[in-house]
């Protein structure tokens, strides 16, 4: 805490990895003697930077830029932008971090990175987010490359946001490479690269109900937020069978009894970036109800909204330990994390000592990054895959990471715990790729 001072989410992030990663600590002298545990939760290199843009009136705007390269052990660093007023270097650092660990499990050489800036898109015109985009890429381009970071999206950096950044580094550099992911089908993005972090989410989901002979067949299901994750999650939970009855943004959520209308949230956030509320009144099924608040009160006007398995698919912390309760007593039995760090340390414990099955965002939401592992292969090929070779792809990755989470919590004496599982599996990688490489 004195190193890294006004940083709450980087050290909830880090203390989480660290104490499960002990009985490795116990068996691994060698780790310890080549100062890896000290090396890895500091980051490599972190950037912070001035973004001046200028507004529909022609004011000069002004806005914190990061880009924080935490750990190339095992790959160049790979990781989203993030555009949202609550972006601090803390949370950049928190989202670095877990980055690490995350894109390891992936099997593919990535190391973790993490970018992004305190500018809120809500409401802004195209030609101010274009503007903002090209100001943020001008600094950026000089320490991105696509051997050396590549960055992607994440809240509130979309298709659109990414195109103007690729413009812009494309303008400036004279190159054309495959330095961002996420990209548009035009210009050297992937297929299913939209939809995988939200069905890698269910892929995953779906081989932990299975290893606990449970499936998604017929389960209710709760989903927080309605952004990229939360609309793919509910698109892929739906196709398994289960029916999803809420989603949500930042002002509150929507109960849905006879199964959310999938067509009608794309066409609310993805065409016309509205809010979530707008749902009522237009869609036809009549027995919908908008509740301001969080969606994990778990309260509907019949009383208590019961569920089988939740997907937080928002943001960080955004079930806390009375949030969690709530998902107990109201039937929740699996937790998977489509956001980073959504559960709180109090929530985690709550899972856990209630014998909830939980997934952790690092394993469970690593279908985005992985297909974007995915979208640089076909980039250094200049190849497109079809939409059915990425997605068996992301499939097959998905069950290889549950099996890594699974076989690593097994191994360690602690069976059934994917998030020990995770962290472990996920750290190993890592940490002999920076043993070999020596004190660096
Ligand atoms: P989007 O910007 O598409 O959507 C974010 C959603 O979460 C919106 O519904 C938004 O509502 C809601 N939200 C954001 N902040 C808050 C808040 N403080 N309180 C309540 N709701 C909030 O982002 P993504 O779907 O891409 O990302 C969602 C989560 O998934 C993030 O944690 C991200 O890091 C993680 N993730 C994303 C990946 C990807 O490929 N996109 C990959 C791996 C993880 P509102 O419109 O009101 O802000």
């Amino acid at each position: 805490e004195k190193r890294n001072p006004g940083e709450p989410e980087f050290i909830q992030a880090v203390t989480e990895v660290l104490e499960t990663l002990q009985p490795v600590a116990e068996k691994r002298q060698d780790l310890i003697d080549a100062g890896v545990f000290e090396r890895i939760v500091e980051p490599e290199r972190q950037i912070m930077f001035r973004v001046p843009w200028v507004d529909d009136n022609g004011k000069v705007q002004v806005n914190r830029g990061f880009r924080i390269q935490f750990n190339s052990a095992i790959g160049p660093y790979k990781g989203g932008i993030r555009l949202h007023p609550s972006v601090y270097l803390g949370i950049i650092k928190f989202l670095g971090f877990e980055q690490v660990f995350k894109n390891s499990l992936t099997t593919l050489p990535m190391g973790g990175g993490k970018g992004g800036s305190d500018f809120d898109p809500k409401g802004k015109s195209d030609g101010e987010i274009m503007r903002f985009c090209q100001s943020f890429m001008t600094e950026l381009c000089k320490h991105i490359g696509a051997d050396c970071d590549v960055p992607a999206g994440d809240i509130g950096t979309g298709a659109r946001e990414i195109g103007f950044m690729f413009g812009q580094y494309k303008r400036i550099r004279n190159e054309f490479v495959g330095v961002l992911t996420g990209k548009g089908l035009t210009y050297g993005g992937s297929l299913a690269r939209t939809e995988a972090t939200g069905y890698g989410l269910c892929y995953f989901t779906n081989e932990m109900l299975q290893a606990n002979g449970k499936s998604f067949k017929d389960q209710t299901v709760v989903i927080s937020g309605s952004g990229n994750v939360a609309i793919y999650a509910t698109e892929k939970a739906t196709q398994y069978g289960a029916k999803v009855v809420t989603v949500s943004d930042s002002n509150g959520y929507i109960y849905d009894p006879d199964g959310i209308d999938l067509d009608l949230v794309k066409q609310i956030k993805e065409v016309e970036r509205g809010r979530i509320k707008e749902y009522i009144g237009r869609s036809s099924h009549k027995n919908a109800e908008y509740h301001e608040g969080s969606v994990w009160t778990l309260k509907c006007n019949a009383g208590d909204i019961k569920l089988d398995i939740a997907l937080p698919c928002a943001t960080q912390n955004e079930i806390n330990g009375d949030g969690a309760k709530a998902i107990v007593a109201n039937g929740g039995y699996a937790v998977a994390e489509g956001a980073n760090m959504p559960s709180t340390p109090e929530a985690i414990e709550t899972y856990l000592s209630n014998g909830v099955l939980y997934g952790p965002a690092k394993a469970a939401n690593a279908g985005g990054v992985a297909t974007s592992g995915l979208e640089m292969s076909q980039n250094s090929e200049r190849l497109s895959w079809t939409f059915e070779e990425v997605d068996e792809k992301l499939h097959g990755i998905m069950k290889s990471i549950f099996k890594a989470c699974d076989e690593a919590a097994k191994e360690y004496g602690m069976a059934g715990n994917y998030m020990a599982g995770a962290n472990i599996a996920g750290f190993l990688k890592v940490a002999e790729a920076m043993k070999a490489q020596g004190c660096v």
